[in-house]
C-alpha cells in the first residue's frame, strides 16, 4: 500500500515540476529573445537615422554668398594654375620641380583661406551648428573600446573622452555624448570624465575623442585629407588642379562631415631624428605615424608608456606636444617597372631629377622571407662576368655571395661589373648604396647607363648625408621592390653596398633608442637585422613562379680583419664570400681576390660543367703558387719543376687579372682558363698575356663560333671535346 502511494506522489510531484519547469524556461528564452530582437531593431533604427541626416540635409540657401567668395579666390587660383602648367612644360630640372612645389603650397594656402573665409560667413555658420546634432548621431553609433582602451583600463579607472567643437555646443549635445560613452564604459566596469572644449581652428562641425582614438566630422579634418590628395597627385595639370579643387568647393559648398577615425598620439620628446611618444594604443611594431607637420615616421619601438619612433624627414619642426597620428599601415614603398632605371631613396621616392614615378603598387619594407618549402635548389649560374669568380667563386641564381674586403679593394667594381654583365640576360639588377659618397652613386648612375645598364637597374641610394633611420631602411625597401619581381617570375640581383654601413646606422638607432649595446656596442639583434634581410633572397620553386633574388651583400673590413663581429655575422648567414686581399690589389693583381679565404658554397651546383671540369685543379694550382711565390723570395736555387709550377703559376694569375667594366662570357673564360691550364700557353711571357687573351677569344670569336657554342651548351667535358679543344688551341698557339 505504502508503496503505492510513494509511487503517486513521486508522479504528482513530478508533473508539478515539470509544468513549473517548462514555464520558467520559456519565460526564460522569451524574454531573452525579446531582448535579442529589440536591440537588433533598435541597432537597425539606429542606423536608418543616422546616415540619411546628411543625405537630407541641403544647407540653406547661402549659396548665393558663397558662390561669390568662391569665384573671388577663383582668380588667384587661376592664376597659380596657369604658373604650374607653365613650370610643368619645362619640367626638366630641379629647379622646376621646386617652382611646382613652391606653387603647390600657395594652391593650397590660397584654398584654405577660402574655406575658412566661406565657413565664416554667419549664414553658413548657422547651418553648419544645426548640423552638430547631425555629426554626433553619426558619431556615437560608431564609438567602441579599442584593444588599447581597455589595456588602459587596466591600470586606470578613468578613460577620458573629450567633445571638441568650432563653436559652443549644444547642452544636449553633450548630455547625449555624456550618456552614451558612460553607458559604454561602464559596461566594462570603467568610468569616463567627460571633458568638451572649443577650437575654432576647427572651422566647423565637431570631433569626439575617447583614449587616443578620434571620431572626426570637422571641416579642418576634410581640408586635411584635401591637402593630402592634392599632395599625393605626382604631377600637377591644369586638369588635376582643376578637378581637385573644383570637388573640394563643391564639398565646401554643401558642407557633409565625413566621420574620420584615427588614433592619436602626442610627441614627448625629439632628439637626434628619434622620437618619443605616448597614446597611439593600438600602434604596431614598424607602422608609420604622421606628424602635424606632414613628417612621417615609423614606430621602432613599443614599451609600456611610451612609443619610440624614427623621423624618416625634417625633425625641425616637431617638437614636444606636437600631435602625431597612426597612418594604420606599416611602411611600405612602391614598386614596378617604371622604377627600372632610376635612382630613388628609401621611401621611393625618386631623386635623379627625371620626374615623378607612378608605381603598380606597394610592397611591405618588411616581408617574411620564403619558407624552406617555397624554396627550390640552387641550380642555374649567375654570371658575374669575371674570370676569377665565375671559375672559382661560381655564383647561381638565389644564393647570397659575400663581398667582403678593405676599404679601396674593388669591391663596388665587382658588383657593378655584375651588372653590367647581366644585359641581355633577363636579370633585373638593384644596387642599394648605403651612406656612400653622393659623388660615388652619381658615378655609378652614369657608368651603367653608358654600359646600357640603366634600362633593367634601380638604384636605391641614401647617402652619408642622409639620416640613420633613411640608412636602416634602405636595403629593406630595395628588397621589396625586388621582392615585386621576384614573386612575378623573375631573376633578381641585389647589391648592398654596404652592410658595415647599414650596421653603423642601425647600432646609431638602436643607441639613440636606448637599447643595450653589446659587442663593439652594437646592439644585441643586429645578427637578426642581417638575417631576416639576406633570407628574403632566394631562388622560388616552380609552383611561386621560378624567380629569385641573389644577393650580393658587401662588407668592409678593417686590416684585413673577418674575424670581426659584423663580418663574422654575415659570413655565417650568406653561401659564401668573394674575399679581397689588400694585398694583392697594392700587387696589382685585380680584381684582388683571395683564393684560399674564397669559397662559394652553393654555387657549384649551377656551374657549367665544362668550366666545373676546367676550373676543379685552379684552386690547388692557385694556393701552391702562392705558397712557392712567397717562400722563393728568399731562396735562390731553384729546382726545374719548382720553377716550372712557379711559371704556370705565375701565367695563370696573369690570366685572371681583369680590367673594369670588361665582363667575358662564361664559355670564353673557360677556354681561356682551358688553354692556360692545360699548357698551352706556356713559353709565352706574363707581360703577353693580356695580347694572348685578346687573340684567343677574337680567334673563337672569327674561326671557331661552333667549337665556342659546343663548350657553352655542353653537358660534360669529355675526352672528344677536350681534343677539339686542344687541336684548336695548338693552332692558335701556332698562329699566336
Ligand atoms: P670603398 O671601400 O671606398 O667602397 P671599394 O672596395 O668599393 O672601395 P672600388 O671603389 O670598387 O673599391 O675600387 C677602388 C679603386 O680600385 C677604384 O679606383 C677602381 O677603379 C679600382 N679598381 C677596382 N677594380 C679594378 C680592376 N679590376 N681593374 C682596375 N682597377 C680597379
Ligand atoms: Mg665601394
Amino acid at each position: 500500500m505504502e508503496i503505492q502511494y510513494v509511487i503517486i506522489n513521486f508522479i504528482i510531484l513530478a508533473v508539478i515540476l515539470f509544468l513549473f519547469g517548462r514555464k520558467m524556461v520559456k519565460s526564460i528564452f522569451n524574454t531573452r529573445f525579446e531582448k535579442i530582437n529589440r536591440e537588433l531593431d533598435e541597432a537597425e533604427e539606429a542606423e536608418k537615422t543616422a546616415m540619411p541626416v546628411f543625405d537630407e540635409y541641403q544647407p540653406e540657401e547661402s549659396d548665393a554668398c558663397d558662390a561669390e567668395e568662391i569665384t573671388l579666390a577663383q582668380a588667384t587660383v587661376d592664376e597659380k594654375i596657369a604658373q604650374i602648367e607653365e613650370f610643368r612644360n619645362h619640367l626638366c630640372s630641379e629647379i622646376h620641380r621646386e617652382m611646382i612645389e613652391d606653387a603647390r603650397e600657395e594652391l593650397l594656402l590660397i584654398m584654405r583661406e577660402n574655406v575658412i573665409k566661406l565657413f565664416s560667413d554667419e549664414k553658413y555658420q548657422k547651418a553648419i551648428r544645426d548640423l552638430d546634432a547631425d555629426v554626433i548621431d553619426a558619431i556615437l553609433p560608431q564609438i567602441k573600446l579599442t584593444p588599447g582602451d581597455m589595456a588602459y583600463l587596466k591600470h586606470h579607472d578613468v578613460l577620458y573622452v573629450t567633445v571638441t567643437s568650432a563653436y559652443p555646443l549644444d547642452e544636449t549635445i553633450v548630455k547625449k555624448v555624456d550618456e552614451a560613452t558612460t553607458a559604454m564604459l561602464e559596461a566594462v566596469g570603467g568610468k569616463t570624465s567627460l571633458w568638451v572644449l572649443e577650437d575654432p581652428d576647427l572651422i566647423g562641425g565637431l570631433k569626439l575623442r575617447i583614449g587616443d582614438t578620434v571620431y572626426d566630422g570637422t571641416v579642418a579634418e576634410e581640408l586635411y585629407r584635401f591637402s593630402k590628395n592634392f599632395n599625393r597627385e605626382p604631377i600637377l595639370t591644369t586638369d588635376t588642379v582643376g578637378h581637385l579643387i573644383q570637388e573640394f568647393s563643391e564639398k565646401a559648398k554643401s558642407f557633409r562631415p565625413q566621420i574620420y577615425v584615427f588614433q592619436l598620439g602626442r610627441v614627448l620628446t625629439v632628439s637626434d631624428g628619434i622620437c618619443w611618444m605616448d597614446g597611439l594604443a593600438d600602434i604596431m611594431y614598424g607602422e608609420v605615424v604622421e606628424f602635424e607637420c606632414g613628417e612621417r615616421g615609423m614606430v621602432l619601438d613599443i614599451q609600456q608608456n611610451r612609443i619610440g619612433c624614427v623621423i624618416f624627414g625634417d625633425f625641425a619642426h616637431i617638437e614636444s606636444g606636437t600631435r602625431v597620428r597612426r597612418v594604420g599601415r606599416i611602411a611600405s614603398v612602391p614598386v614596378g617597372n617604371s622604377l627600372l632605371g632610376r635612382v630613388v631613396n628609401a621611401l621611393g621616392d625618386p631623386i635623379d631629377a627625371e620626374g615623378y614615378i607612378t608605381c603598380e603598387g606597394k610592397r611591405p619594407i618588411e616581408f617574411k622571407a620564403p619558407s624552406i618549402l617555397d624554396r627550390a635548389p640552387v641550380n642555374s649560374p649567375l654570371h658575374t662576368g669575371i674570370k676569377a669568380i665565375d671559375a672559382l667563386v661560381p655564383i647561381g641564381k638565389g644564393q647570397r655571395e659575400l663581398i667582403i674586403g678593405d676599404r679601396q679593394t674593388g669591391k663596388t667594381a665587382i658588383a657593378i661589373d655584375t651588372i653590367i654583365n647581366q644585359k641581355g640576360k633577363d636579370t633585373i639588377c638593384i644596387y642599394v648604396a648605403i651612406g656612400q659618397k653622393d659623388t660615388l652613386v652619381a658615378e655609378i648612375k652614369d657608368k651603367l647607363k653608358s654600359h646600357g645598364a640603366l634600362d633593367y637597374t634601380v638604384i636605391v641610394a641614401e647617402p652619408a648625408s642622409s639620416s640613420a633611420a633613411l640608412q636602416y631602411i634602405a636595403p629593406f625597401s630595395a628588397t621589396a621592390i625586388a621582392e615585386h619581381f621576384m614573386y612575378s617570375g623573375k631573376d633578381v640581383l641585389i647589391i648592398y653596398d654596404d652592410l658595415s654601413k647599414h650596421a653603423v646606422a642601425y647600432r646609431e638607432l638602436s643607441l639613440l633608442l636606448h637599447r643595450p649595446s653589446g659587442r663593439e656596442a652594437y646592439p644585441g639583434d643586429i645578427f637578426y637585422l642581417h638575417s631576416r634581410l639576406l633570407e628574403r633572397s632566394a631562388h622560388l620553386s616552380d609552383e611561386l613562379g621560378g624567380g629569385s633574388i641573389t644577393a650580393l651583400p658587401i662588407i668592409e673590413t678593417l686590416a684585413g680583419d673577418i674575424s670581426a663581429y659584423i663580418p663574422t655575422n654575415v659570413i655565417s648567414i650568406t653561401d659564401g664570400q668573394i674575399f679581397l686581399d689588400a694585398e694583392l690589389f697594392n700587387e696589382g693583381q685585380r680584381p684582388a681576390i683571395n683564393v684560399g679565404l674564397s669559397v662559394s658554397r652553393v654555387g657549384g651546383a649551377a656551374q657549367n660543367p665544362v668550366m666545373k671540369k676546367v676550373s676543379s685543379s685552379l684552386r690547388t694550382r692557385l694556393a701552391q703558387y702562392r705558397e712557392l711565390a712567397e717562400f722563393m723570395q728568399f731562396g735562390s736555387d731553384i729546382d726545374d719543376t719548382t720553377k716550372a709550377t712557379l711559371a704556370s703559376g705565375r701565367l695563370l694569375t696573369e690570366a685572371l687579372k681583369q680590367g673594369r667594366y670588361k665582363p667575358i662570357d662564361d664559355h670564353l673564360q673557360t677556354i681561356l682558363i682551358f688553354a692556360v691550364s692545360a699548357g698551352y700557353a706556356d713559353g709565352i711571357s706574363p707581360e703577353d698575356m693580356e695580347n694572348f687573351e685578346k687573340e684567343l677569344y677574337k680567334y673563337f670569336a672569327e674561326k671557331k663560333a661552333g667549337l665556342a657554342e659546343k663548350v657553352r651548351t655542353a653537358a660534360k667535358f669529355d675526352d672528344k671535346l677536350k681534343n677539339e679543344l686542344g687541336e684548336a688551341l695548338v693552332e692558335f698557339s701556332a698562329r699566336f
